[in-house]
Parts: C-alpha cells; sequence; structure tokens
C-alpha cells in the first residue's frame, strides 16, 4: 500500500531497527518505546489490523504470535521457570482500542511490570 508507514518499512524506504524478518513477517524497535523492550511484529501482507483478518489468515497469525514468543524467549523475557520475568503482547483493533498505524502489527513489550487493566 503506497500510503502505509509499515509498508515503507517493509520496502526499505523509511528505515527501522530490523530484530527478526523471515518470507512472512518483519520484526523492528518501535521508534516511541513504552517499555524497555517494545518490538512491532508484522506481516509482510498489507492487513490494516486485524478486523481485516480473513480465514486464510488465520496462519499468518499464528505466525506473528510464534515469531513473538521466539523474540521474547531469545531477550530473555520467558517467564517459563522463571515467573519474575514476562511480556505482553497487544494488539490495538481501530482507533478507540489506539491503533495508529493501520497495518496489522503485535506489540511485544517487556522489561517492566505491567499493570492491568490497560489505558
Ligand atoms: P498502534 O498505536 O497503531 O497500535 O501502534 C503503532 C506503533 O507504531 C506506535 O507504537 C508507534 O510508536 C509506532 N510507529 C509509528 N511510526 C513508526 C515508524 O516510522 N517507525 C517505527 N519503528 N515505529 C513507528
Amino acid at each position: 500500500m503506497a500510503e502505509c508507514i509499515f509498508c515503507k518499512i517493509l520496502a526499505g524506504e523509511i528505515p527501522s531497527k530490523k530484530v527478526y524478518e523471515d518470507d512472512l513477517a518483519y520484526a523492528f524497535h518501535d521508534i516511541n518505546p513504552v517499555a524497555p523492550t517494545h518490538i512491532l511484529i508484522i506481516p509482510r501482507k498489507h492487513l490494516s489490523g486485524i478486523q481485516e483478518m480473513t480465514e486464510e489468515d488465520r496462519e499468518l497469525v499464528g505466525h506473528l504470535f510464534w515469531v513473538a514468543r521466539k523474540i521474547a524467549e531469545d531477550l530473555g523475557l520467558s517467564p517459563l521457570g522463571d515467573p519474575t520475568r514476562g511480556y505482553r503482547l497487544v494488539i490495538n483493533a481501530g482507533p478507540m482500542a489506539g491503533q495508529t498505524v493501520f497495518h496489522l502489527h503485535l506489540h511485544l513489550l517487556g522489561g517492566r511490570e505491567m499493570g492491568w487493566p490497560p489505558g
């Protein structure tokens, strides 16, 4: 999509700090982190958000979560075997939920204690 910031990041037209990439997904540091670790995991396929997901995207969305879990583990955030660690995965769907970029992305947040409910 021509005007999509994250499509421009995927095309290399806007610089980003890459964390991971494969045929389906790309992950990079958020430009405005809200936690010590704040990484965005996006599909190469343009979807405006999880709200646009169809049945054919089920494997793709599952893959994004797989990638997020792998990154969290690589960064030492996994709570498996150490409950003092942990991370949060977030998808904002629509402006009402805080979505500002309309290309599906999964936030991976970690490195600090988090409260509930989120704001
Ligand atoms: P949303 O509010 O849509 O759930 O999340 C969008 C995220 O994208 C925000 O956390 C914002 O800081 C991040 N973001 C927006 N523009 C850019 C950019 O050009 N580069 C990077 N790395 N992150 C961006």
